[in-house]
């Protein structure tokens, strides 16, 4: 049995390729280890590639907030596009909450 993740409406934000913070190898080494998962597949609802990478997005219906979420770069690509991922997101500011 898997486990369910939440479901939440994000923007994916124009601006993607910052560097990962220091001590992370990438953003989806970032999301990982703050989630204590793995990131096998693309978390976009419906998308079963490769993640590929540790997307920048926000809630569509939030604060300015960023978080990460794994996916295949295709979808990634779609920026400034809104769409529906599966959680955990994990706040680029290491001091807010992730939102599972
Ligand atoms: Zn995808």
């Amino acid at each position: 049995m898997g486990c369910v993740n939440m479901a939440y409406f994000i923007k994916n934000l124009q601006e993607g390729s910052r560097p990962a913070p220091i001590g992370y190898s990438s953003w989806i080494d970032y999301w990982e280890r703050k989630t204590g998962r793995n990131a096998p597949k693309c978390h976009k609802t419906g998308c079963y590639e490769f993640a590929t990478d540790g997307a920048h997005v926000q809630l569509e219906y939030g604060w300015d907030e960023w978080y990460i979420v794994p996916l295949c770069h295709k979808c990634n690509m779609q920026r400034g596009q809104s769409f529906v991922v599966e959680g955990p997101l994990v706040p680029v500011n290491p001091n807010n909450s992730i939102r599972w």
